[in-house]
């Protein structure tokens, strides 16, 4: 499977489509998710083009994956939900057709805000 150029991250990352944004560094975007599933509901990706977790670990640099699991916590942080400083969150990456994954471009979910409950309903 070959990167899909118009899928809607990539459109965000171009500054085609507008997003809510929360942070942003040389290697992610991170922003409140369209269709939020609990109080705080928000995405990460990479700048990178990749298509999923398996993708990222296989083609990414070392660099590009450090970044992104920092920007993990740094969201966190920003958003007021990580355990250093309020009750912690949890992050979900759906990959591929059993995954469930809809947008082409690798993203992390992180939930919080609130007790998001039992690991997969
Ligand atoms: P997934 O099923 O893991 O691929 O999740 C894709 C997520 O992207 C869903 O939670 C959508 O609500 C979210 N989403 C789709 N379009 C946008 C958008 N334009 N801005 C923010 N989030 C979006």
């Amino acid at each position: 499977m070959n990167y899909d150029e118009n899928n809607i991250f990539a459109k965000i990352l171009r500054g085609e489509i507008p997003c809510k944004k929360i942070y942003e560094d040389d290697y992610v975007l991170s922003f409140h998710d369209i269709n939020p599933q609990k109080k705080i509901h928000a995405l990460i990706i990479p700048k990178g083009k990749y298509i999923n977790l398996d993708d990222f670990s296989k083609n990414a640099s070392e660099k590009e994956i450090i970044g992104f699991v920092k920007g993990i916590s740094i969201v966190a942080k920003k958003l007021g939900i990580s355990s250093d400083i309020a009750r912690g969150y949890r992050t979900l990456s759906n990959i591929s057709e059993h995954g469930g994954q809809e947008v082409p471009h690798l993203h992390f979910h992180i939930f919080g805000g609130e007790n998001v409950g039992k690991m997969v309903q």
